[in-house]
């Protein structure tokens, strides 16, 4: 590793709970930084004492303000400045968007040294499918915009991924199952952490489980995808087609058709030729 680090903003991911989690890369590039952006600097104290350095840390948190960017933005020349949050992957529903979208805009570099992500920790232990996900962070807090929230993801196929705390676990749990059906999921806690699991089961289950019992520590929920819906029979298709052909040309009814049930379009022009006659 060079002795000196490059100029510019450094995004550096940390561990999640087990120190032992922070890469030899994340280590060296705090321990060389002119200085560290940190949500709590107590936080990011312990992390520092346990790499065995002492850099000077300024607070970057939620709270941020245009002014605070344009001073860090005005050390990018010549300083390398490290961003990490309290734990994990920086950006990720935590801050630091604006600040690596402001240092390029100014002409900075932005190098990432990645690392733990909650998220992507509980992808790997809840069993659910991965070949599409969807991170929706933290759902609202208020009842009304939460269900909002949920209805709009309802018919996507892919499994969903949300950050939640102890407390508001079985509600969540019971809004979700109330408007995605009883999925298959998992509440994956403690990640890395003394308490690590993942408790698997239904929505219904897992909101049942967990209703009189909110568990301690930090929680990722995953839900996964949608049932695929059954195949259209033959007789789906001739009804949407008898309908579709009161008003449109064949050509035309089945495309609408092929389209509304997910058939090939050359097997529903095919029929549609064949009830036309
Ligand atoms: N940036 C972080 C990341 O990369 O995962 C997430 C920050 S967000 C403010 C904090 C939330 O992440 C927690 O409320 C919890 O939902 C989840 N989380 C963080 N650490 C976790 C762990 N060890 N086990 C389970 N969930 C965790």
């Amino acid at each position: 590793m060079p002795e000196q680090l490059a100029p510019g903003l450094h995004v550096v991911a940390t561990p999640i709970g087990n120190l032992g989690d922070l890469s030899p890369r994340a280590a060296g590039t705090l321990a060389r930084a002119d200085l560290i952006l940190v949500e709590d600097t107590r936080v990011t104290a312990r992390l520092l004492a346990h790499v065995g350095c002492k850099v000077p840390m300024r607070r970057y948190d939620d709270h941020a303000t245009e002014r605070d960017r344009e001073a860090v933005i005005a050390l990018l020349g010549d300083k390398a400045v490290a961003l990490v949050s309290d734990a994990g992957t920086p950006l990720v529903s935590d801050p630091g968007y604006k600040l690596v979208r402001a240092a390029r805009a100014a002409g900075h570099e932005v190098h990432t040294v990645p690392g733990p992500c909650a998220a992507i920790a509980a992808l790997t232990l809840a069993g659910l499918p991965t070949d599409r996900f969807l991170f929706l962070g933290f759902l609202p807090a208020r009842a009304k915009a939460r269900e909002d929230a949920i209805r709009e993801v309802g018919t996507v196929q892919a499994t969903l991924v949300l950050y939640e705390s102890g407390p508001r676990l079985a509600a969540t749990l019971a809004a979700l199952a109330q408007q995605l059906g009883d999925r298959e999921s998992a509440v994956v806690r403690e990640i890395t952490k003394l308490h690590e699991e993942c408790v698997t089961g239904s929505l219904s289950d897992l909101a049942g489980r967990y209703r009189d019992s909110p568990p301690k520590g930090e929680i990722v929920i995953t839900v996964g995808p949608p049932a695929e819906a059954p195949a259209a029979s033959d007789a789906d298709l001739d009804e949407a087609l008898g309908e579709a052909l009161g008003r449109l040309s064949p050509s035309r009814a089945a495309a609408k058709v092929a389209e509304q049930l997910g058939l090939p379009r050359k097997r529903v022009y095919a029929r549609a030729l064949e009830l036309s006659k």
